[in-house]
């Protein structure tokens, strides 16, 4: 699903990555986890296609993604990959199920078959008694949900999730967690960065992170 071969990353004269090669199967769960600075969202940053390395190889569903334009990169990532932040993101004012069917702007079915998707994402979530709510009429983990339902709209692949119980009570972050297990076991790859101990634990594989090198669960 994923492939980083001696991917370097450089912000002036800061190196957040040093050569790091790691690889993601189609199908896995995966933590990335490390202290604050060891370059974990930088990785989520390459595996994303948010960012280019200054140096290496990233490849991600089959594709170089340094030989891509920028406009093939954003299809790709539009198509193949969603994203989960710790803010959730979500548009204020706007009913959740439209904060949803938004994901599904750049394939750009017609409004009605987005609502449809949208709705069938926020089923997925739990969430189908919620669609005419706004987001400050939810609580965190709800919203969370909502963030996730869109982030799943269009099927992708693969999902990145920034540390996405960061900003929830133990219990909502645990529900969140459940759901990116049951959409894993869906078939989606699933990455995520973590500070938490005991999420990381309960993760099958974890990448560790320090100082911009991966010290451990590189696979490649
Ligand atoms: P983590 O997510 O593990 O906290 P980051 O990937 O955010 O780590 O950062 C890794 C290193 O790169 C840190 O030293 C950070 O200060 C630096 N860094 C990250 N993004 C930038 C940026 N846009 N400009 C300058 N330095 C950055």
């Amino acid at each position: 699903m994923a492939e980083l071969h001696d991917v370097s990353k450089h912000y002036g004269d800061v190196a957040a990555l040093h050569g790091v090669s790691m690889g993601i199967e189609e199908g896995e769960l995966v933590g990335i986890v490390g202290p604050s600075g060891s370059g974990k969202s930088t990785m989520l940053n390459m595996l994303g296609t948010l960012d280019r390395p200054s140096g290496g190889l990233v490849r991600i569903a089959g594709h170089d993604v340094g030989a891509l334009s920028d406009r093939r990169l954003s299809a790709l990532r539009a198509t193949v990959i969603g994203f989960v932040f710790q803010q959730f993101h979500l548009s204020a004012g706007v009913p959740v199920l439209d904060n949803v069917a938004d994901g599904l702007l750049y394939a750009g079915p017609p409004l009605r078959e987005r609502r449809l998707r949208a709705y069938d994402a926020l089923e997925r979530v739990g969430l189908g008694h919620r669609l005419r709510h706004r987001p400050h009429e939810l609580s965190g983990g709800e919203r969370q949900r909502v963030a996730i339902a869109r982030a799943v709209v269009g099927d992708p692949r693969l999902l990145l999730a920034d540390e996405p119980t960061g900003n929830l009570d133990s219990r909502s972050g645990a529900g969140v967690m459940e759901l990116l297990r049951e959409l894993n076991a869906g078939g989606t790859t699933v990455v995520i960065i973590t500070h938490d101990r005991d999420i990381a634990a309960s993760l099958p594989r974890q990448v560790e992170m320090l100082d911009g090198r991966v010290v451990n669960g590189a696979l490649l």
